[in-house]
């Protein structure tokens, strides 16, 4: 076994392969970069080296910095971890080539699956099944449309390059192919610095079912079953389960004998996955499935596996790397219950899954019978350079409902403060029929959307609440209760407020009637609110008889209020005079996060309609395109390509005239 490893990695990953080296006795050093410098895993670890700036390719992307690392701690081998360098064959030769071991498989083995087309090839000639489309060099904008209309429509066009379901498109019909596929290449271009394209044939009631291999240097293959993540949004896992509901013996099988074809056809060392997608249509069938691709690395998902056969996966890779044959057999690996896990992330469901940054004030999950991975902790900012992954929650039961019921109370029972999480949005999700009755399939998120990211609209109560707080520390600094106490000292004071509320304006007027108490008239009635007590961005406020805790986060033109679980937001117009109109309010495109401006889509003068896209961000590795909200004249354009914004920045100002 190694003396000392160096993880180039970060995160809750970082976190858990440190977690089993020390249990091993393996000493570990670790990277960090700017952004990175208090972070979890850095503290962990035994040495944390210090590699560079925030942004991924001056630090956790730099091949050299991350062996130079490496060499100065003394580190015999470099875990990877998922994502950054972990399936780059360049890296992994040049560990190598420094004298170090890789902890993964041969470069030649992250070559051949690097590409999905030559990938897709290389099983096609094992004997693998394979999902039908084209995948050759010819990137002719017209030879790909003749591909398309062959293979029939709907087709998914998808990087050769790709990964984590970044920038691939489904297209329904010839006519959207070419814009598709300029925007498929954009993204793939950015993310993956290659923008070929595959087509294949989009299966309609699909599942995704994959299967995790393992290899050892003395020819040695396993496999340990397989896990579903059928659960998708946007081609990315959400909750992933292991084994596959409904799977038979007989398709286990010829699953399993796939993946270990894939596995030996090159050699294969180390933890892998072969993904493959199950047509579903009409149930699952030993012929009805076809690989998709194979990640050469530690899956995110792999603690489902881990939980259902009782072997730690970081620990056979650490010993499968020193050359210790495979600790188990085939015949030696069962299943034993059911697991299920979920990612929580940074991100707000209810606005398009938008990715949110913070700091994450509190952070509270049941202990009993859940495994969390996190890779951060209370106080730790979830930036906007890398995933916003806050943890990974991994439960176990004796058979599925069991599983699913632990999940589901879990998930309740958790609370995060100070970001937004999607720990509503996976809690309805995981009470969602059809998968509680074990048939989810990759479109059964989009399908539900609206009621999985549904929030009732706020009561005329959290209105009102909001209508007091928006006036809050505007001319006397940031305190609530020095700026209350100087309306008490004014005695009987009122203001009249507008808001923006799931897309319609409300007036209200805010009277003060003592220290910390209001009476807000809405126009319907008088709705009491008595502030109780507050611990930083967290009040305790008493309305209607019933006293509620609210957690209050502020934008530049924004307020969000969040109780009972639920997200809510206002956007305030003007927050001094009030009298902002229906026009005024959509008439300034704002940039919901902080971002960079990728793509400006207007210009000053330019009629434009509702709906029309405007500005292309990018903010968190994700696209997000700003709509205008109504017809209208651009009368200013603020924003430059490639310019970074800060959240709450006017990118756009438009005004009245036909489009
Ligand atoms: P797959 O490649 O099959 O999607 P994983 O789910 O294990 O496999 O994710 C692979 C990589 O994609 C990981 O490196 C992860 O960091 C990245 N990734 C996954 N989800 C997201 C996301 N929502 N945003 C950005 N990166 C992601
Ligand atoms: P990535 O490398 O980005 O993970 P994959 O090829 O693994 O890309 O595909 C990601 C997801 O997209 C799959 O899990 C599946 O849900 C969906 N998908 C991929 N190929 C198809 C297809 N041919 N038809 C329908 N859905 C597909
Ligand atoms: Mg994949």
């Amino acid at each position: 076994m190694f003396g000392k490893i160096l993880i180039a990695n970060r995160g809750e990953i970082a976190c858990r392969i440190i977690r089993t080296a020390h249990r091993l006795g393996v000493r570990t050093a670790t990277v960090y970069s700017d952004a990175d410098s208090g972070a979890l895993h850095a503290e962990l670890a035994d040495e944390a080296i210090r590699i560079g700036g925030s942004a991924a390719h001056e630090s956790y992307l730099s091949i050299e910095r991350v062996i130079e690392s490496a060499k100065r701690t003394g580190a015999d081998a470099i875990h990877p971890g998922y994502g950054f360098l972990s399936e780059n064959a360049e890296f992994a030769e040049a560990v190598e080539a420094a004298g170090l071991v890789f902890i993964g498989p041969q470069p030649m083995a992250i070559r051949a699956m690097g590409r999905k087309d030559a990938a897709k090839a290389l099983m096609e000639s094992a004997g693998v099944p394979i999902v039908p489309g084209y995948h050759g060099d010819d990137q002719d904008p017209d030879l790909l449309a003749g591909k398309a209309s062959e293979i029939g429509f709907p087709v998914l066009i998808k990087p050769r390059a790709g990964g984590g379901g970044k920038g691939m498109r489904r297209v329904e019909r010839a006519e959207e192919l070419p814009s598709a596929l300029e925007a498929a290449k954009r993204e793939a271009k950015a993310a993956f610095g290659d923008d070929a394209m595959l087509i294949e044939k989009y299966l309609l009631r699909p599942r995704h079912i994959e299967v995790q291999v393992f290899g050892d240097r003395h020819g040695n293959v396993v496999h340990l079953f397989e896990r579903d993540c059928s659960l998708q949004r946007r081609h990315q896992k959400v909750i992933e389960e292991a084994p596959a509901p409904g799977m038979t013996a007989e398709m286990r099988r010829a699953m399993g004998d796939a993946a270990v074809r894939a596995a030996r056809a090159i050699d294969y060392r180390g933890a892998g996955t072969v993904e493959f997608i199950a047509d579903v249509s009409k149930g699952l069938w030993p012929d009805r499935f076809f690989f998709m691709e194979m990640n050469t690395r530690l899956q995110v998902e792999h603690p489902v596996t881990e939980a259902i056969t009782g072997v730690d996966l970081v620990e056979w890779q650490l010993r499968v790397a020193a050359g210790e044959p495979l600790p188990k057999k085939q015949s030696e690996l069962k299943i034993d219950g059911w697991a299920f896990e979920a990612r929580i992330y940074a991100e707000d469901a209810a606005r398009g899954f938008l990715p949110a940054t913070g700091v994450i004030d509190e952070m509270r999950f049941p202990k009993d019978g859940v495994r969390i991975d996190a890779g951060v902790r209370t106080g730790d900012r979830i930036s906007a350079h890398y995933d916003p992954l806050i943890a990974k929650m991994i439960v176990h039961g004796a058979n599925r409902s069991d599983a699913l019921g632990v999940l589901t109370r879990a998930l309740q029972a958790s609370h995060i403060a100070g970001t937004v999480s999607n720990i509503g949005f996976l809690t309805k999700l995981s009470r969602q029929e059809e998968f509680v009755s074990g048939h989810p399939d990759t479109g059964l998120i989009e399908r539900n959307l609206e009621t999985l990211t549904a929030i009732p609209a706020a009561e005329d109560t959290v209105i009102a609440l909001a209508a007091v707080l928006s006036l809050e520390g505007k001319s006397h600094g940031r305190d609530p209760w020095d700026t209350l106490g100087h309306w008490q000292l004014w005695g009987e004071m009122q203001r009249k407020v507008t808001l923006e509320h799931a897309g319609s304006l409300a007036s209200l007027r805010v009277v003060a009637r003592g220290f910390g108490m209001f009476a807000v008239h809405d126009g319907r009635r008088v709705i009491p609110i008595r502030f109780v007590s507050r611990h930083g961005d967290r009040l305790q406020v008493e309305t209607d008889g019933r006293q509620v805790s609210v957690e209050v986060e502020r934008g530049t033109h924004r307020l969000c209020l969040r109780l009972d679980g639920n997200s809510h937001l206002f956007a305030l117009p003007d927050p001094l005079d009030g009298t902002a109109s229906e026009a005024e309010v959509g008439d300034r495109l704002i940039a919901p996060m902080p971002g960079f401006v990728k793509i400006v889509r207007t210009s000053e003068g330019a009629a434009v309609s509702k709906g029309a896209p405007l500005i292309v961000m990018e903010a968190m590795k994700m696209e997000l395109t700003l709509t205008a909200a109504r017809d209208a004249i651009v009368e200013s354009v603020h924003a430059s390509e490639g310019q970074q914004v800060s959240e709450g920045a006017v990118l756009v100002t438009l005004k009245a005239g036909e489009a």
